[in-house]
């Protein structure tokens, strides 16, 4: 496939996309912060497989990231970024520079409430702010890129729903799609942040997966939340992980869930490993 144009500006990317949308042709958008994994490859053909035009934005968004958070360390690779989305069928890379996107007197911020203050929103944790940062970006990119379908990961299982809610909420003509992690071999989910991880923190950090499996399990087998929730805290703990939250919620509303009823739940874990804060979830029933 041949390299994807890139564009710097919200200006060229509207003239990019200009012929494609007078001609009724549909777009897909894939929002990443780069570099790029397996993951974001599966978001990548699914919007190659079904749109037009593919759009990445490739954005380190400063507005999601806490004081403290790992903003100025966070991996990037550009060059080999364009190339694996090139490959993956992308047609435009978006990358604009943080000025281009936050310009002198920038004032303005997009918050869903409810969804935001739970799991990696309580104020205890990354906090609400994190996730206002998201939709203020994602709102932004929805309106520069005017896609028809915007790709996101289940990984972010919280994201994907605060991003929904928002698109419903303020009537953004726009299907969010959201598919399933990717992992490795070994059961880690495939983030950026797995690059901090030394051999044994990324044996270590297996743990996650084989936490939430063995909570599937126990649900599966007739548990309460509460006993497949500590099942899963066993699983960690032998791996000497302390995770900063374990729990069972409604995947629709994130309330909390007292049971498996048939309503679908939400097993979420987030722990650090060495310095990376890694997160993972399973949907059960
Ligand atoms: P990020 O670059 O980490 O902001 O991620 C960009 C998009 O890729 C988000 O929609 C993520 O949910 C998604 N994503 C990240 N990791 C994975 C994964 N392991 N499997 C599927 N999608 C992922």
């Amino acid at each position: 496939m041949s390299a994807p144009a890139l564009v710097r500006t919200i200006a060229e990317l509207r003239d990019e996309l200009a012929p494609a949308r007078s001609a009724g042709r549909s777009i897909g958008l894939v929002p990443t912060m780069g570099f790029l994994h397996a993951g974001h490859l599966s978001l990548i053909e699914a919007a190659r497989a079904s749109s037009d035009v593919v759009v990445m934005s490739l954005f380190v968004n400063p507005a999601q990231f806490g004081a403290g958070e790992d903003l100025d360390g966070y991996p990037r690779d550009e060059p080999r970024d364009i190339e694996l989305a090139g490959e993956a069928g992308v047609d435009i890379v978006f990358a604009p520079p943080p000025g281009e996107v936050y310009p002198p007197g920038f004032a303005t911020t997009v918050q869903v409430a409810g969804l935001t203050d739970v799991l990696c929103g309580d104020p205890a944790r990354r906090g609400a702010a994190h996730f206002h940062g998201v939709t203020t970006v994602v709102a932004k990119l929805l309106n520069m890129a005017r896609p028809g379908r915007v790709f996101f990961g289940q990984k972010d299982a919280q994201q994907a729903l605060v991003v929904r809610r928002m698109a419903a909420d303020l009537d953004f003509a726009v299907e969010v799609i959201v598919l399933p992690t990717v992992r490795d071999p070994d059961g880690l989910a495939l983030s950026s942040r797995n690059s901090y991880l030394d051999a044994p923190e990324h044996e270590r950090a297996g743990a996650l997966s084989r936490a939430l499996r063995a909570a599937e399990r126990a649900g599966g087998e007739g548990a309460s939340t509460r006993a497949a929730l500590d099942e899963a805290g066993r699983v960690l703990a032998e791996a000497g992980i302390e995770p900063e939250y374990l729990e069972a919620r409604y995947a629709d509303d994130l309330s909390p869930a007292p049971s498996f009823n048939g309503r679908p739940v939400l097993v979420a874990v987030a722990a650090r490993v060495g310095r990376a804060r890694l997160i993972d979830n399973v949907v059960i029933g």
